[in-house]
């Protein structure tokens, strides 16, 4: 019972009891999310503690205030990233795999058309057809009594399949640009979430250099 009391504290911003290594002691936080729980709740001081849900929460409005400061106006991108932040998920996905998954039964078709028509195997089989083709009713001229009418025949239907090539080649063309979009937003997101856990890092560890060597804290100031 009493070994339970001291595994948990209160959490004086959210009011729940956590266990003891889910809590920070307020005086490592860094000033500025310090400043971002202060704002929130004007009672909190940097002798009281917090939990790490609550201090994740105070993280992401620290980032976002930073972002809002910056950009004017946040971005669909930019609050899956704050989210990220401020739960502590993992950010990173797949995006060939979430493409790969949303992909319908056409356009893996038409990807599939564009794959083979655009390799040298399929000029390749269509000269090699024609020069058969050709050769054939040269040499067997007898058997073949309208020439005319089929190659008339071969060239509407060559020129049927250069028709229909030009918008499958286009579909596969809007799904590789679309790609590539949810590839740069993915960069996009990584490299914005680094960027703000690195500055947050960084201002840890100026606040943990300070506070190991309080002799030297005028030098900074
Ligand atoms: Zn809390």
């Amino acid at each position: 019972m009493n070994n339970n009391h001291h595994s948990s504290l209160l959490c004086p911003i959210c009011r729940q009891e956590k266990p003891t290594d889910r809590m920070m002691p307020g005086d490592l936080i860094p000033d500025s999310v310090v400043a971002a729980i202060q704002q929130q709740n004007p009672g909190w001081t940097r002798h009281d503690a917090i939990c790490t849900t609550c201090l994740n929460q105070a993280k992401m409005q620290h980032a976002k205030t930073l972002l809002q400061a910056e950009k004017g106006h946040l971005s669909d991108l930019d609050r899956q990233v704050l989210h990220s932040i401020g739960t502590e998920s993992l950010l990173s996905e797949n995006p060939d795999l979430t493409f790969d998954q949303s992909r319908t039964w056409g356009a893996r078709l038409a990807d599939q058309v564009t794959v083979t028509v655009g390799s040298w195997y399929f000029p390749t089989a269509i000269l090699m057809f024609l020069a058969f083709w050709i050769s054939f009713n040269v040499l067997l001229q007898p058997y073949e009594p309208y020439p005319v009418i089929i190659l008339a025949v071969i060239s509407a239907v060559l020129g049927s399949l250069a028709a229909l090539q030009g918008p499958i080649i286009l579909m596969s063309q809007r799904h590789q640009a679309r790609l590539d979009r949810l590839r740069a937003e993915n960069d996009y997101r990584l490299n914005l979430k680094a960027e703000l856990e690195i500055r947050y890092l960084s201002e840890e560890m100026t606040h943990f250099l300070k506070r190991i060597n309080p002799d030297k804290q005028h030098l900074n100031q």
